[in-house]
């Protein structure tokens, strides 16, 4: 689906008889095809098939930027690194979740046990078009990504129920933290929220 000149909701991390509504973002920037978050694992040949559908090649894909790191987001990272490439960003305090620093929440800890993380960068200071806002709450180091026109949430609101809320309270470390992020990150000028559950929303709305 497309978003705007360039931007796209990719419809291989939405329903095809799967679960719906583990969204991932493609954007064509000046350096080529940046991905932001990568849905859950096993949808990572059809993100590389609506890739070439788009006119692009799975080289074209130079970088993922990883809202944060629970497995609907990092799902398919590291077979989209193998086969692709390109560096994988994440935060410096999502990092601690994948190298054993941090704990993350028991509830989600059991699906990690085999997982073998991508090689990741954390995010530089400054990035050439985009503003990478720190939004913890959800997780330790949960970041919005801001791009032109979209604010690409993470977990950091949903808008599943129609209405642009915060993320769900069972899957979230801090609650108080996350809506605290949410209205931070609202204060930002930007037209569509573009959240991984629920469709994108006029920020306009709110
Ligand atoms: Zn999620």
């Amino acid at each position: 689906m497309k978003l705007a000149e360039n931007i796209w909701l990719l419809e291989a991390s939405r329903a095809k008889g799967r679960a719906p509504g583990f969204h991932c973002y493609l954007v064509r920037d000046n350096q080529g095809l940046t991905l932001i978050d990568t849905s859950l694992p096993g949808r990572g040949e059809d993100i590389l098939a609506e890739i070439r559908e788009l006119g692009f090649l799975p080289e074209d894909l130079h970088r993922i930027f990883l809202t944060h790191t629970d497995m609907d987001h990092i799902g398919n990272a590291r077979m989209l690194q193998e086969q692709t490439s390109c560096q994988v960003y994440v935060s410096a305090e999502e990092n601690a979740y994948l190298t054993g620093e941090r704990a993350r929440l028991p509830q989600k800890a059991e699906m990690f046990r085999d997982f073998v993380p991508p090689k990741v960068e954390i995010y530089p200071e400054k990035l050439e078009e985009y503003q990478v806002i720190p939004a913890p709450g959800h997780t330790a180091g949960h970041v919005c990504i801001l791009y032109q026109d979209c604010l690409f949430a993470g977990d950091c609101c949903s808008t599943e129920s129609g209405s642009v809320t915060g993320p769900r309270a069972d899957m979230t470390e801090d609650m108080e933290k996350a809506i605290q992020s949410l209205q931070k990150v609202s204060l930002y000028s930007f037209g569509s929220w573009c959240p991984c559950h629920g469709m994108p929303k006029n920020h306009r709305e709110l």
